[in-house]
């Protein structure tokens, strides 16, 4: 019997309809373990009952959500229509200027008129949409005027361009926001350790069983990136990982030594937002490692006219979508295109992500484009690669370009499970005799978020504007 996580009590598969509910029984209902609306689609009805659902939807899930409006409301329209048009709900902070913007018709513009005056240079600028900037100009003018600057010169600036760094505006307002951002994260890592069987009264740092309500107790750390690979990837993630953004989850226990056992949750929001939760620091159970990954992007189907497919065709199209013709029932012609068209109606675009083979990918792509980098000049078969990714790659020093590479070399000799086994988990430092030492990672990022939060905070800022970067921006290049 399934129990539920915050009441304790059994759970029963809910009557069917018109079958009279038992008001002393609770009923199992599908969870989201990340948030439906920030894109989860992880379900489980062996979390919660209905009830304890409906109530952490209430003190968590409402408020949690709607601080990724900014991201969520553009990812909708993505989805919805690649070409959508202005999205006037989405603003921000243009970075060169410091102004407030916003979109229209995928174009950041000024979004209230102001003006400013450079007296050492004699000169204006006016921020303004260009609807209004007339009347602006006039009252510019006059003001110019009475104070004697009339042969100032005037700039106006009614749009930025499409390319430039905007900040889209988040979390400033919002009452209580490190409480909502915190509980957020305790709850999807709490859900996710439950579903994959973690007893409830180990799970000390997330859930106080007696009060049945789910807590926060210092137990909540940023990731930074540690490695050099890790630079490289998280620097570049946005053209890097080939489904960008995506959400992912990781557990896994880390031992520090017999006795010090911890449960660990990696929660990963949109390839941006990073944290690790700790559960408990006194874990005495299995050894665990299970990981969950997604696409956000919703997938529009694929449109195909089966009908019209030539005979030849039919087969190749059947095998790029996995359906194997020879199974239908009727095989005459008109019975193997039935049989096409009514297998692909039951295909369902895919979210889940296998992590191990995403992270492969990403690795091979940053390793051809240090090859790339290393070469004095490209030949055609590392044509291709992004020119953005090799730049930034060039920075590094050759001997630290090589250290590099034969790190990601060091990933796939060890086969492709190592990538997982390491992910988030733990890195290899030579100490002063020259021996590899295994570092927890999330040590690492603790020592460095208590000895300097500003590169915490920068790096934040930083994966911020790569999303905002790619909402605004990469998106929009068809
Ligand atoms: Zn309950």
């Amino acid at each position: 019997m399934d129990i539920c996580l915050l009441c304790d009590e059994p759970m029963h598969n809910k009557p069917n309809l018109g079958i009279a509910l038992d008001p002393s029984k609770k009923y199992k209902h599908k969870e989201h373990i990340i948030q439906n609306a920030i894109g989860g689609r992880l379900k489980s009805s062996t979390i919660l009952c209905e009830a304890c659902g409906g109530i952490l939807n209430t003190e968590i899930d409402i408020d949690f959500t709607k601080l990724f409006l900014p991201f969520t409301a553009r990812i909708n329209d993505l989805a919805k229509d690649r070409n959508a048009k202005a999205n006037t709900r989405l603003q921000g902070t243009h970075i060169g200027s410091n102004k407030q913007v916003k979109y229209v018709s995928k174009t950041p513009v000024p979004l209230r008129p102001s003006r400013e005056i450079n007296d050492a240079e004699e000169k204006v600028t006016i921020y303004c949409p260009k609807d209004i900037i007339d009347n602006f100009r006039k009252s510019v003018n006059k003001e110019l005027e009475e104070a004697h600057k009339q042969h100032y010169r005037i700039d106006e600036i009614y749009e930025f361009s499409q390319s430039e760094h905007v900040w889209i505006s988040f979390s400033k307002d919002v009452k209580d926001f490190n409480d909502k951002w915190k509980m957020g994260f305790i709850k999807i890592a709490t859900e996710f350790a439950y579903m994959h069987g973690v007893p409830k009264d180990q799970l000390i740092k997330t859930l106080d069983i007696t009060a049945k309500k789910l807590i926060f107790s210092n137990n909540l750390h940023p990731f930074v990136p540690v490695t050099a690979i890790d630079h490289l990837l998280e620097y570049n993630r946005n053209i890097i990982e080939r489904n960008y953004p995506s959400h992912t989850l990781h557990l896994y226990t880390q031992s520090y030594s017999e006795h010090d056992k911890h449960l660990i949750c990696y929660v990963e929001l949109f390839s941006t937002f990073q944290y690790y939760v700790v559960l408990t620091d006194t874990y005495n159970g299995p050894e665990v490692m299970q990981s969950y990954s997604q696409k956000i992007v919703t997938e529009k189907k694929i449109d195909l006219d089966i009908k019209e497919l030539q005979p030849k065709e039919l087969m190749q199209e059947a095998r790029s979508f996995g359906i194997n013709l020879s199974n239908a029932p009727d095989s005459s012609m008109e019975g193997v295109y039935d049989y096409f068209e009514k297998e692909f109606a039951k295909i369902q675009p895919v979210y889940e992500l296998d992590l191990k083979k995403e992270l492969s990918a990403s690795l091979e792509l940053l390793k051809m484009a240090i090859l790339k980098a290393n070469l004095p000049k490209s030949p055609s078969q590392y044509a291709g690669l992004n020119d953005e990714l090799a730049a930034f790659i060039a920075k590094f020093s050759k001997e630290d370009r090589r250290k590099i590479l034969l790190e990601t070399f060091d990933f796939f000799y060890n086969n492709e499970d190592y990538i997982i086994e390491r992910f988030r988990k733990l890195y290899f430092e030579n100490d002063s005799n020259g021996n590899r030492d295994r570092i927890s990672m999330i040590a690492k990022c603790i020592q460095i978020a208590a000895k300097d939060i500003k590169q915490v905070q920068d790096y934040g800022h930083e994966k911020f504007s790569f999303l905002s970067y790619f909402l605004n921006v990469q998106q929009n290049i068809e």
